[in-house]
């Protein structure tokens, strides 16, 4: 049977999902997904392993990526398809990042430690949530939540690791402009991630100058006014229309995989584009 679903925006535990690789694809087996894209932060680290599970259920794996970037102080994540995941500038760059990403870490729990007056939060146990590879805020929220020293892990961000709350640390983010070109000499397409939460459109355009190939157009708890708004930008610059669950298990609002899904025509398009980035031998 022809593919007909994909979900294309989905976290693992090697970033800041609850949810394994293997967890991943039975549950997109179970809700009849057909294609998935893992999609961690700043990591590939589950992509080959994605592709060896979901042989067995005849589901299909394109590699992915969610870079984090930042511009005017505004937070953009900008997802990555189709790219060589071994690709050696990619594979530099975001090891970089990994390693930002548990400076800052320690930077936070030294601060959380002080607020509590405790010196019992410690970087081993926050990154031993997970197999993580791309250690974040979520995991210290599932730490705090675990301590009892919150009821949830909204209340941890408003209280204490959220951007204006008293233990946040900023890390170093590249530009959008800097995540796209890397994007595409690793042969990939680069797609703004939900745009309707991260409220930058007067940015886009200047994206597409830089070259952007997409709009995450689709995307869970999306009025379809809204939806019908990012598509229509979408359709006036030429971009690929993406969409997918963002699922992280139970390390954010519950979404299950496949709560968002898009016709794997919309994917077929997407490969079409990505032959612009791929080097012909
Ligand atoms: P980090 O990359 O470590 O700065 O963490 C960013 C991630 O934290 C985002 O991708 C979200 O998944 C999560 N996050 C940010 N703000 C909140 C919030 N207010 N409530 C729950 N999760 C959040
Ligand atoms: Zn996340
Ligand atoms: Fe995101
Ligand atoms: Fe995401």
């Amino acid at each position: 049977m022809m593919n007909q679903w994909a979900d294309l925006h989905i976290h693992t535990n090697f970033s800041d999902s609850t949810l394994s690789v293997s967890d991943v694809i039975v549950d997109a087996y179970k809700n009849g997904i057909d294609c998935i894209a893992i999609s961690d932060h700043d990591t590939v680290s589950g992509i080959s392993l994605a592709i060896e599970e979901a042989k067995k259920y005849q589901i299909e794996v394109i590699p992915g990526i969610e870079l984090s970037s930042e511009l005017n102080g505004r937070d953009i994540h900008i997802l990555g398809y189709m790219f060589d995941y071994k690709n050696e500038t990619l594979v530099k760059v975001i090891s970089s990042m990994q390693h930002t990403r548990v400076e800052r870490m320690e930077k936070m729990i030294a601060k959380l430690n002080d607020l509590f007056h405790v010196n019992n939060i410690s970087l081993e146990e926050v990154c031993s949530i997970a197999e993580t590879q791309s250690v974040g805020r979520p995991h210290l929220a599932l730490k705090l939540l675990e301590k009892g020293w919150v009821g949830n892990i909204p209340e941890a961000f408003n209280r204490f690791i959220g951007e204006h709350a008293p233990a946040y640390v900023p890390k170093y983010k590249q530009t959008p402009f800097e995540a796209i070109k890397l994007l595409h000499s690793a042969g990939g397409v680069a797609v703004l991630a939900h745009p309707m939460v991260t409220q930058v459109d007067e940015l886009i355009p200047q994206m597409v100058e830089a070259g952007l190939d997409g709009l995450e157009v689709y995307y869970p708890n999306v009025a379809n006014n809204i939806t019908e708004f990012y598509e229509g930008i979408a359709k006036k610059h030429h971009l690929l229309m993406t969409g997918g669950s963002d699922a992280h298990g139970t390390a954010k609002v519950y979404e299950y995989i496949g709560i968002k899904k898009i016709p794997y025509s919309l994917v077929e398009t997407m490969k079409a584009r990505a032959l612009r980035y791929q080097k012909v031998l």
